[in-house]
């Protein structure tokens, strides 16, 4: 079983939300042991499971954690969030543990997987009215009837689908208003730039903003990240979302 040297995590994590100035959590003890304690059960259930390929505690500090906590300070106070394609629990488990005042759903298609992160939630002492993890494919959520369509305040998602494809299965879950947050890498603007149709599903023009990540004692390591923001603008048309199948064969 992997071991995580509890004093040396710790160390790392403060440093890590301190330079990425999520400072406000960099002294909040609870939250770190939380995040401690999610490495351990994920690193022990990823023996016999696949969680995460992202294996070293710094790299899981950086690449899961730290990333995922770049959309809380874009979400507002008690909003709604659907997290789609939340896998292993990102960026679910972690903005639930930074942020108890939102009202998360998160779907995977995987059975498995959203049983393991209803129990690690359970295991952290998330409110299951923070967090619900429910097994679904989000477009069948989505259409016209489903229970995630026109639901909620805030859709996030990290490495499910590109754009053009991540679009037409978020946007038909948001009330008018709300808001697509989508955790991506350094190719987000091309990503953006091939799904030219997204506005007939009532999005509005996107907006890119960068979110450099920084490394604790290695100054020139910078992970390229960004969040593409889309304000629903308008009701989606009925016929949205189309099959997966047709989604993929012709995004939008
Ligand atoms: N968001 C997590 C992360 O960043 O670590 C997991 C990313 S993983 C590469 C993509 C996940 O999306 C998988 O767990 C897969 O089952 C899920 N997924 C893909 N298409 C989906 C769909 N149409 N509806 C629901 N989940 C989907």
């Amino acid at each position: 079983m992997p071991t995580v040297d509890r004093t040396d995590f710790l160390a790392y994590l403060t440093r890590a939300l301190e330079i990425n100035s999520i400072s406000d959590l960099a002294t909040n003890e609870l939250f770190k042991e939380s995040l401690y304690r999610l490495t351990t059960h994920m690193l022990e259930v990823n023996e016999h499971m696949n969680l995460t390929t992202i294996k070293e505690p710094h790299d899981i500090i950086i690449r899961h954690y730290v990333d995922s906590l770049t959309v809380a300070p874009h979400i507002p106070e008690g909003a709604t969030v659907l997290d789609i394609g939340c896998g292993g629990g990102f960026p679910c488990l972690p903005l639930a543990l930074a942020r108890p005042d939102l009202h998360i759903t998160a779907i995977d298609s995987t059975e498995k997987k959203i049983r393991y992160v209803a129990e690690t939630a359970t295991l952290l002492g998330i409110a299951p009215t923070c967090l619900n993890a429910v097994a679904m494919r989000a477009e069948e959520g989505a259409a016209v009837g489903g229970v995630l369509r026109e639901k909620f305040n805030i859709v996030i998602s990290r490495a499910v689908a590109r754009m053009s494809v991540l679009g037409e299965l978020a946007l038909p879950c948001l009330k008018i208003g709300g808001q697509l947050i989508a955790l991506k890498g350094e190719r987000a603007d091309e990503e953006l730039a091939e799904a030219k149709g997204l506005s007939v599903l009532g999005a509005g023009a996107p907006t890119v903003l960068p979110c450099p990540i920084a490394y604790p004692d290695e100054p020139d390591r910078i992970d390229r990240h960004a969040l593409v923001m889309i304000e629903k603008r308008e009701k989606t048309p009925k016929i949205y979302p189309r099959k997966y199948a047709q989604i993929l064969k012709k995004p939008l």
